[in-house]
């Protein structure tokens, strides 16, 4: 039998080929992303903080190209006053979605603390239904493929306004749709409907391919920046980008109709955030090499594990089926084990706000949350699935699987 340390080496070996392809993933997002900040001409002074109004922000506003150009947008809006993802996607829907007209998902369910924000659980006021807005979906198929022709049916419905999808899996099982996929759908989307305006949850999603879904057809994407884009430096924020007309109705939304995108100031440095997003396809790549290596080690151990560690990837999520909450609790302990900050401290569940069931989650991260740091997290609910994210380096990454290993070798000898 092996020891944990003996199966994460077999398992680190066994995944030599997708490291090199995760080596060339790296490599070409990165120079997307240097070309972005070398044509708008990045410098010192651009890192500066500023206060009050925040008018001719040159920081905030060299930091809306750089992103923009970065992600194939015309626009965007990344800011520290966006609270996180959730934030985003809701400024974005209630931005874009016309009033009284309807939201169409695609992929289902959105994500636990949307389906709050859109009232379709839980009592928070100002949701967009309560604001008027209808919001239907359509599950994804079976196989985790779009269901065309139920979307193709749907969109005569001349009331939808936005056509929404989650790219990254979210707390479901399944795997992340990649951007030929979502082209794929998006192309007879926009061939039926090209007046809608196609938003995309891309949490999880950025630099993971070497393509962003806003590539591919849509309109507009929006996310954390304590996830992916902020390439673990960035403290806080999020982003919203696209195509300009649309951008601009969210910073109507952002901020006060007619002051839009020319207010709002930050009174700490931009620098981490443009750190941040030059880190961002060096860290999701690092993110997918621990992803990878944990798949591996769950494949070895005889765990149903998700995606497979062949797979390809269009998201930084591990999810492991561990069927009892007592299992979810030993691997978020585990992770937390392996922590930077806060190993001495065992997880346990909690009533979230914005989340129905109780979650549980190991994060010992610099940044509060920060689920690009190497974090696992899951609702208590069956069949007791863990979603395994993050990790600054490939090494820390090792070492954490070390710990999984450990400890899921210790549950095996307590049941035997
Ligand atoms: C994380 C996440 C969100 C919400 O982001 P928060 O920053 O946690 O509010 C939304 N959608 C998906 C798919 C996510 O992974």
């Amino acid at each position: 039998m092996l020891t944990a340390n003996e199966l994460v080496q077999l398992a680190h070996e066994q995944t030599a080929t997708q490291r090199t392809q995760i080596d060339e993933l790296m490599y070409v997002n990165q120079q997307r992303v240097i070309k972005a900040f070398n044509d708008n001409r990045v410098s010192a002074r651009h890192f500066s903080p500023t206060n009050g109004y925040g008018y001719d922000d040159v920081g905030r506003d060299t930091l809306d190209k750089v992103f923009a150009q970065a992600m194939f947008c015309q626009d965007a809006l990344v800011r520290p006053q966006i609270v996180n993802g959730s934030h985003a996607i809701y400024l974005a829907l209630s931005g874009l979605a016309v009033p009284n007209s309807t939201v169409l998902s695609i992929t289902g369910d959105p994500y636990d603390t949307l389906q709050t924000a859109i009232g379709l659980c839980g009592e928070a006021t100002n949701t967009l239904n309560s604001n008027g807005v209808q919001f239907v979906s359509i599950p994804l198929m079976e196989d985790g493929g779009f269901d065309f022709n139920a979307i193709t049916d749907k969109l005569d419905d001349k009331n939808i306004s936005v056509v929404y999808l989650q790219r990254s899996r979210g707390y479901s099982w399944r795997l992340a749709l990649s951007i030929a996929q979502i082209g794929q759908c998006l192309e007879i989307v926009k061939a039926k409907r090209p007046d809608v305006c196609v938003l995309v949850d891309n949490c999880y999603g950025e630099f993971t391919e070497q393509l962003e879904p806003t590539a591919v057809g849509a309109d507009v994407i929006a996310g954390s920046l304590i996830k992916n884009p902020g390439g673990g430096i960035a403290p806080t924020g999020g982003y919203i980008a696209g195509k300009a007309n649309y951008i601009n109705k969210v910073a109507d939304r952002l901020t006060v109709p007619g002051m839009g995108r020319e207010v709002g100031s930050y009174a700490a440095s931009y620098r981490p955030f443009y750190q941040g997003l030059f880190m961002a396809p060096h860290t999701t790549g690092q993110c997918l090499l621990t992803a990878t290596l944990l798949a591996r080690v769950f494949e070895i151990m005889g765990y149903e594990s998700m995606p497979k560690s062949s797979d390809n990837r269009s998201d930084i999520i591990q999810a492991v089926k561990l069927n009892s909450p007592e299992g979810m609790k030993r691997m978020c302990k585990a992770i937390q084990q392996a922590a930077p900050v806060d190993s001495f401290v065992t997880p346990e569940a909690w009533d979230m706000p914005g989340y129905e069931d109780r979650v549980i989650m190991a994060a010992g991260a610099f940044v509060q949350g920060a689920t690009t740091e190497l974090s696992a997290d899951g609702p208590i609910r069956e069949p007791y699935i863990v979603y395994i994210q993050g990790g600054l380096t490939y090494e820390h990454g090792r070492c954490a699987a070390v710990e999984v290993a450990r400890s899921l070798l210790a549950a095996n000898d307590m049941d035997a």
